[in-house]
C-alpha cells in the first residue's frame, strides 16, 4: 500500500535529463514527482559542473585578458588584481541564480519536489525519506560520479575531482591535471589564467581523445602557448599527499623508467561513472551493462516494464544536452507521441579559449569507415571580424562526402567555436551539402563566415585566401 500521493511519473534525479523530463511531462498533462537529494535542484551540470565551470572560465579569462590582452587593443591598465573570494562569489550566485530557477520552474508546472533520496521498490513503487509513491512510470535520471585512479584516493583537498577544483581557496603554484579530457583542459585553463603552473599528465599520446586529431593537435599549440604543458603517453601510478605538497608518480605509457612529480594541488580528470548507488536496482531487477550503466532499448525501456533511463546513466557521451533532449523524448513518448535523437549529430563543446567545438564524424572515423570525403578548412586569421577581435587562432574544418556533396562533420577550433558549430548542427539535421552552406547568405564582417569560406573550400573555391 502506498502511504503516500501517486503520481503518472516519478523521475529520480533532477539534473538537466531528469528536471527537462519532468517539466516536458508536466507539460504534456502528467502528474509528475521529482527526487532530489542534493539541496539544490540541477544536478552535477547546474550545482558542480558545466554552469560554475563556465563561471570560472568566463572569469579567469577576462582577469587574463585585463592582465595580458588589453594592451594589444591600445588599453592600458594598472593595477589589475584577482579577487578570488570575489570571483567564487561571482561563481555562487549564478549558480544559486540557476538553481532557484529550476525551483522556480517546478512550481511553475506543478511538478512536485520529493526530498531525499530515492529508491526503487519494484514495478510503480519508489520510496523517498520514509514515504513510499506510487506511479506509473519511474524515469532514471541520476547521472554519474567523479572516478580516480587505483591507488590515488580524491580528498577534495590536495587532490581534488572536477568538484574540488571549482572550490580552491587560493591559487596554487603548481598544478598536475590528469586526464588531457575536457574537464582536465577547461579547469586546468582556469587556475592557468589565474596564476598556477599547470601540467596535464594523458595516458594517450594526444589530447581529447575521440574528436578529430588534427584539432587536437591544434587545440594543443594553442593551450601550449597560453603556458599549460602536457605530458603525454605517460601514466600516473601513485598520487601521496603530505604537508610539503602531493608527490606524483610517473611512468612511460608504453613502459620504462618512473619519475617524479611534485604539485600543490592535482586534480584528477579521468572521467566519470554511472551513477547508481542505493537506488535499489538490483532488488527491483533492472539490468546494468558492463560498464555498470542502464541498460535500456531505443524507448529508453529498462528490462522492467514502467522503469526508463536516460542521460549519464545510461549509454552515449555525458553530455548535459544529450541528457536534456532524451528527457524531453521520454516525456514525449510517455505521451503517446513520437520522437528522435540522432546521436551523430550532438555537439561536443570544449569551453577553453578558442574553444573547441565539434559535431559529425571526425576525418579518423570517415577513414576507418572507408567513406570517401572531401576536406574544407579555414583559418580564422584570414576573417576581417577575427583580426579586429584579435582572435585569429584556430580553423573551421568542414567533412563533406566526396560523391554527394552532404555534410558528414564540422570541427572547430576557434573563438566562439561553441556558437559557430550550432549552424552546421542544423544544416546537418536538414541534410545540408557543404554547397547549401556555402550559398547561404552570411552577414559580414562575422566569424560565421570562416564556416561559409570553410564550406567553400570543399569545393576548392574559398575567396578569402
Ligand atoms: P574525459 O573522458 O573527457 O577525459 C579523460 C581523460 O583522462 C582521457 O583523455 C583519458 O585518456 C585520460 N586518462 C584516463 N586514465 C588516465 C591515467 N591513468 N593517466 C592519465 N590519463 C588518463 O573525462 P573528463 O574530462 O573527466 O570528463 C568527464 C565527462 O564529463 C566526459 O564525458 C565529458 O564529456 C563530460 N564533460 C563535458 C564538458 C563539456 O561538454 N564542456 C565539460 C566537463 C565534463
Amino acid at each position: 500500500m502506498a502511504d503516500a500521493a501517486s503520481y503518472d511519473l516519478i523521475v529520480i534525479g533532477a539534473g538537466p535529463g531528469g528536471y527537462v523530463c519532468a517539466i516536458r511531462a508536466a507539460q504534456l498533462g502528467m502528474k509528475v514527482a521529482c527526487v532530489e537529494k542534493a539541496d539544490k535542484l540541477g544536478g552535477t551540470c547546474l550545482r558542480v559542473g558545466c554552469i560554475p565551470s563556465k563561471a570560472l572560465l568566463h572569469a579567469s579569462e577576462k582577469y587574463e585578458s585585463a592582465k595580458h590582452h588589453f594592451k594589444d587593443l591600445g588599453i592600458e591598465l594598472s593595477g589589475v588584481k584577482l579577487d578570488l573570494k570575489g570571483m567564487m562569489g561571482h561563481k555562487e550566485k549564478v549558480v544559486s541564480a540557476n538553481t532557484s530557477g529550476i525551483e522556480f520552474l517546478f512550481k511553475k508546472n506543478k511538478v512536485d519536489w520529493l526530498k531525499g533520496e530515492g529508491k526503487i521498490l519494484g514495478r510503480g513503487k519508489v520510496s523517498v525519506a520514509g514515504k513510499t509513491y506510487e506511479t506509473k512510470n519511474i524515469a532514471i535520471a541520476t547521472g554519474s560520479d567523479v572516478i580516480s585512479l587505483p591507488g590515488i584516493t580524491i580528498d577534495e583537498k590536495q587532490i581534488v575531482s572536477s568538484t574540488g577544483a571549482l572550490t580552491l581557496e587560493k591559487v596554487p603554484d603548481r598544478m598536475v591535471v590528469i586526464g588531457a579530457g575536457v574537464i582536465g583542459l577547461e579547469l586546468g585553463s582556469v587556475w592557468s589564467r589565474l596564476g598556477a603552473k599547470v601540467m596535464v599528465v594523458e595516458y594517450l599520446d594526444r589530447i581529447l581523445p575521440g574528436m578529430d586529431n588534427e584539432i587536437a593537435k591544434e587545440s594543443q599549440k594553442i593551450l601550449t602557448k597560453q603556458g599549460l604543458s602536457f605530458k603525454l603517453g605517460a601514466k600516473v601510478t601513485s598520487a601521496k599527499p603530505s604537508s610539503k605538497g602531493v608527490e606524483l608518480s610517473i611512468e612511460p605509457a608504453a613502459g620504462g623508467p618512473a619519475e617524479t612529480l611534485h604539485a600543490d594541488i592535482v586534480l584528477v580528470a579521468v572521467g566519470r561513472k554511472a551513477y547508481t548507488d542505493k537506488l535499489g536496482l538490483a532488488d527491483a531487477g533492472v539490468a546494468l551493462d558492463e560498464r555498470g550503466r542502464v541498460k535500456t532499448d531505443s524507448h529508453f525501456k529498462t528490462n522492467i516494464d514502467g522503469i526508463y533511463a536516460i542521460g549519464d546513466v545510461i549509454v552515449g557521451p555525458m553530455l548535459a544536452h544529450k541528457a536534456e533532449d532524451e528527457g524531453v523524448v521520454l516525456a514525449e513518448m510517455l505521451a503517446g507521441q513520437s520522437g528522435h535523437i540522432d546521436y551523430n549529430l550532438i555537439p561536443g563543446v570544449v569551453y577553453t579559449a578558442p574553444e573547441i567545438a565539434t559535431v559529425g564524424k571526425t576525418e579518423e572515423q570517415l577513414k576507418a569507415e572507408g567513406v570517401q570525403y572531401k576536406v574544407g578548412k579555414f583559418p580564422y586569421l584570414a576573417n576581417g571580424r577575427a583580426r579586429a577581435m584579435n582572435a585569429t587562432e584556430g580553423f573551421v574544418k568542414i567533412l563533406a562526402d566526396a560523391k554527394t556533396d552532404k555534410v558528414l562533420g564540422c570541427h572547430i577550433v576557434g573563438a566562439e567555436a561553441g556558437t559557430l558549430i550550432a549552424e552546421v548542427v542544423i544544416a546537418m539535421e536538414f541534410g545540408a551539402s557543404a554547397e547549401d552552406i556555402a550559398r547561404t547568405c552570411h552577414a559580414h564582417p562575422t566569424l560565421e563566415e570562416v564556416t561559409k569560406e570553410a564550406a567553400l573550400a570543399v569545393a576548392g573555391r574559398p575567396i578569402h585566401i
